[in-house]
């Protein structure tokens, strides 16, 4: 009976392996087509000056609209797309559509701002990201000052004086690196000495309910002042109430982006949120007014 049961154990988990595998391959096939048919689009989430109240830059995000199974968020395909390789194709495609965006608004007449795209770290161990970004920049025209690239500081853990070059060439090209989910890493300070970043990002799960929580709130503090005192930039991400922002501002971070100011938007509804927006805004939160 023992053998039984564990055979018929074993079965089961043979099959579950065997339906994640073949989900897995319908996924990574899917993400192919998705390339080919036109399946992704951008969404733009907007980053606030603290200072100035002004709109200071816009994150791209990758969004997926399947026509089987509709929405599929970025954390249920990057990291597939990652270990089978399209996120190179993907990535490029993104760098692409962000950059032609940017461009095209800057002739709209809307107010100059950076663009930041996510990149993932495979990008800087295989494939020619310098020849890939110098392409992207020279066929959509905008300048490599209008260029953000994000990078998560847990993917790079690897080959770090390769990472090393690949990112000071960047800089020297003009092009703005930021540490992305700053903290969630296991190796964070040690990436900080080492990369030539310009900015840091701190992770949401620092920024949630921090005004309430004296550890979160602590770290928060001194990873801000590590910020100034590196003269690193220093975004807040995932600000979602008032309190948090009341904070944040209190400790001088310099830029703040979360579902407060807004949801990462349509191209459209980006456009109209930029042409209305009110930067005094901030000066209404009840914070000490730190404009000079
Ligand atoms: P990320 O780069 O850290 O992006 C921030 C994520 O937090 C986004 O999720 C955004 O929608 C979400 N977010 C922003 N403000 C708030 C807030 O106030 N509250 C909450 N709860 N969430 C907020 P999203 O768009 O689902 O993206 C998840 C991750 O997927 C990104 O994290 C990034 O690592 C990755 N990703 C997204 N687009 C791309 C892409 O084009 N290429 C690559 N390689 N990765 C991407
Ligand atoms: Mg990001
Ligand atoms: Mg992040
Ligand atoms: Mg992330």
């Amino acid at each position: 009976v023992a053998k039984e049961q564990g055979n018929s154990i074993y079965h089961f988990y043979d099959r579950m392996i065997e339906n994640q595998l073949s989900e897995n391959m319908k996924l990574e096939n899917g993400l192919r087509s998705a390339l080919l048919n036109d399946q992704f689009s951008l969404y733009y989430q907007p980053k606030i000056d603290a200072k100035t109240g002004r709109i200071s830059g816009a994150e791209a995000l990758i969004r997926w609209i399947h026509p089987e199974y509709g929405f599929v968020p970025p954390d249920k395909f990057i990291q597939l797309a990652e270990t089978s390789g399209i996120i190179m194709d993907i990535d490029e495609w993104v760098v692409t559509e962000a950059c032609r965006q940017n461009k095209a608004w800057q002739e709209q007449g809307l107010p100059r701002f950076p663009i930041a795209v996510n990149l993932s770290a495979r990008h800087f161990y295989q494939g020619n990201l310098i020849s890939m970004i110098s392409r992207v920049l020279t066929k959509t025209r905008l300048d490599p000052q209008d260029l953000i690239l994000e990078i998560t500081e847990g993917s790079l853990i690897k080959s770090a004086e390769y990472v090393i070059k690949v990112m000071a060439d960047l800089r020297a090209m003009g092009i703005t690196i930021s540490m992305d989910d700053f903290g969630t890493g296991y190796s964070s300070l040690s990436q900080l000495q080492r990369l030539p970043i310009h900015e840091i990002k701190l992770d949401r799960s620092f920024i949630q309910g921090l005004a309430h929580d004296p550890k979160k709130s602590a770290i928060v503090r001194a990873v801000i002042a590590l910020a100034h005192h590196m003269e690193l930039g220093i975004v807040a991400e995932g600000i979602e109430s008032e309190a948090e922002l009341r904070y944040l501002r209190s400790l001088n971070c310099a830029q703040f982006q979360g579902y407060l100011f807004s949801k990462p938007l349509r191209e459209e509804e980006f456009t109209q949120f930029v042409k209305h927006w009110d930067g005094s805004w901030l000066d209404h939160d009840g914070v000490e007014n730190t404009k000079q």
